[in-house]
Order: C-alpha cells, then structure tokens, then sequence
C-alpha cells in the first residue's frame, strides 16, 4: 500500500540505479494502462532518462531526446509496484510495462499493479504541468508550517479526512494518517478549524516526522510493498496506532487502542487523542 515514504524509497532507488541511462524501448503489456498519451510511445526509444520526480504517489521520470523533454508518469495507487528484477514480480497477469535500459546499472524497470488498471501517462511538458496542477496538493515534506496552518484552519471537516485528500495535501494514505494523528494526540474525528495553533504545529512537526522516518527505514511493507531491489520496508515495525486494535497503547494508558471504521479504519487511543 504504498504511500508517500514508500513512493520516495522507489524514487530515490530510481535516481541512483537508472538516471541517466537509455531507453532501449518500452514494453507495454495492454493498451488500455496507458490513460494518454499511447501514441507517443515510440519516441521514449533512444530517450535519455534524465530525472525522477515524486508528486504525491506518483513518480514521473524525466525523459530527453533531442532537445526535447517528455515524461513517463506511473502511479503506484494501493498496490503498484517499480522493480528492477523481473522474478520478483508477483504475477506475470499483471506486469504492465516494461522499459528496456542501457548504460546502466539495471538493464530495466517492471511495472506491476494487483489492480487490473494501473494507470501509466506519457506526456509532454504542457500535459505534464496541467496533470500536476490538477492533482496534487501540497507535498507534506517541503510545505511551510504557515501554509499548512492555513490549510488546517480552513478545514469545516474531519481533519483525517483533508489529510487523505491528494488535491489539498498529496501523498499521506491511511497508515501515516493515522500515525500522524496518535503522535499529535489529535482524534481521528476531530475538525481541522476546530484544532488550537498549538495543536496544528504539533501536528505539522509529527507528520515531517513520521514521514522522514519512515523513508528511513525503507518505508512500510503491510501486504506485498517491496522497493524496486526487491527490499522490504521495517517501518510497520514502528507503527505504533495501525492495526493495532486492542493493543495497549505505547503510552501506557489504561484503554487500549481502538478501531473506528468510518470512510477509512482509524486507530486510535481515546485516551491520548483528543476531538
Ligand atoms: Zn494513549
């Protein structure tokens, strides 16, 4: 379930085995995965890939040809997988697209998703920037403190669910919010207008936190996430609200910890995590 420490472990694995290699061509295994941009598929063939970006949880690798610039975009959703060794993809069913490299370290890039369509895009750089435009909010890492304040007082609604909202903040799914939210002592109900300053900083603090740890630790592997070298994260290790229903809370309080189901499960500490 790859969110955002798990999309940055592939993008970083990425930028130091295959940028700057050549795309000796690309495979695509249905047209249908390909949500625009299938026609320009042959001209990736002899591209340089020049630079892997990360929005949200998606990747974009950057690619060059004669002075011109095109990008081959996969989203990983909830079970997409980058990997550069073709026995570890799960199933054969569902290998989407394979890209060819030379002059690098791997001689190709398997995509797989579980989902019958995962969702690949090769855009130009007008396409591209409308894409990220419409997509992705704020990206947790490099937002202001100031900007998200901003955000979280704005919010009339559950502050859980604006974080889970890709188009206002881009890249936390369910588990970090929950870890967010139990390491700010915030309730998974709770309304974002409603939350004092001081709680919000807080909030903003345990998210960077949470986040640049778990890209530490090589991200969460919950199901089958494994990093383009076929590594598994050890951050669900550390999780300390998800999945942990009935467990004791790591604070030591007297309830254990709960499950709330409402659109996504939320786990929490009524104790420590308040509305
Ligand atoms: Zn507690």
């Amino acid at each position: 379930m790859p969110e955002l420490p798990e999309v940055e472990v592939v993008r970083r694995q990425l930028e130091s085995h295959i940028v700057g290699a050549t795309i000796q061509n690309i495979w695509i295994g249905r047209d249908d995965i390909v949500r625009q941009g299938l026609g320009s598929l042959p001209w990736y063939t002899g591209a340089q890939l020049i630079d892997v970006q990360r929005q949200g949880k998606s990747l974009s690798m950057v690619c060059q040809q004669g002075g011109e610039r095109r990008y081959l975009v996969a989203e990983l959703g909830m079970t997409g997988l980058l990997l550069f060794d073709r026995r570890l993809v799960p199933s054969e069913k569902h290998l989407h697209m394979t890209i060819h490299l030379s002059n690098s370290q791997q001689g190709a890039l398997h995509y797989w998703n579980a989902r019958r369509f995962g969702r690949l895009y090769l855009f130009d750089e007008t396409e591209w920037e409308a894409y990220r435009q419409r997509r992705f909010g704020v990206d947790p890492l490099t937002v202001s403190e100031e900007v998200f304040l901003r955000l979280i007082k704005g919010c009339r609604g559950r502050v859980k669910a604006l974080l889970l909202n890709q188009q206002r903040i881009a890249g936390i799914g369910n588990i970090y919010a929950n870890e967010m939210l139990f390491r700010a002592g915030i309730h998974p109900d709770a309304q974002g207008n409603r939350l004092s300053k001081k709680r919000i900083q807080l909030l903003f603090e345990e998210m960077q936190k949470v986040l640049t740890d778990a890209i530490h630790r090589g991200g969460s592997s919950i199901r089958d996430y494994l990093s383009p070298d076929g590594r598994r994260g050890q951050f669900q290790n550390y999780h300390q609200v998800y999945q942990k229903k009935g467990q004791p809370c790591p604070h030591g309080c007297p309830t254990s910890i709960r499950r709330l189901v409402s659109e996504r499960s939320s786990f929490f500490c009524p104790t420590c995590q308040k509305r």
